[in-house]
């Protein structure tokens, strides 16, 4: 096997770092509450824009994806989600909530007599919900911090 001699190119890519790191959880919530101010209202990329301001200031690496800064959101108890969906025409995949991840529990039709029917799912970590055969399809967000 023919040996190729390592070129400066080749060195500097092996020593490079990686550009982005995973920020913890409780870094996300702690620069959540120093970003956001009681009563305003926010967009997602509005948020997100704040809060890796704030995470910058630590650790010019730190990255949140815009659906896990929703994710760490919805966990903190200051702040509200106020959803806008769009009626799909597909039914539900999963009892996961396209908001936040959580499990949802299933709501069902109560009906006189009979077995109860199935109408949808609720999250009752953010307040989504939808129809189990027309999902409702999240496509705006606003963060409220109260
Ligand atoms: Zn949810």
């Amino acid at each position: 096997m023919q040996q190729y001699p390592m070129t400066a190119h080749h060195k500097q890519k092996e020593e490079k770092e990686p550009k982005f790191k995973h920020t913890p959880t409780n870094v996300v919530i702690k620069s959540l509450h120093i970003s956001m101010v009681q009563g305003e209202t926010y967009t997602q990329e509005d948020l997100r824009c704040l809060v890796l301001k704030e995470l910058h200031k630590q650790d010019p690496k730190y990255a949140v994806t815009r659906a896990r800064l929703r994710h760490i959101a919805a966990l903190v108890m200051e702040i509200k989600i106020k959803i806008k969906c769009k009626i799909g025409k597909k039914p539900v995949k999963n009892d996961k909530c396209p908001v936040c991840n959580v499990k949802m529990t299933e709501t069902k039709n109560k009906t006189l007599d009979g077995p109860d029917a199935p109408l949808g799912y609720k999250c009752h970590c953010c307040g989504y919900w939808t129809d189990k055969n027309r999902r409702r399809i999240p496509k705006e967000y606003l963060f409220i911090y109260q």
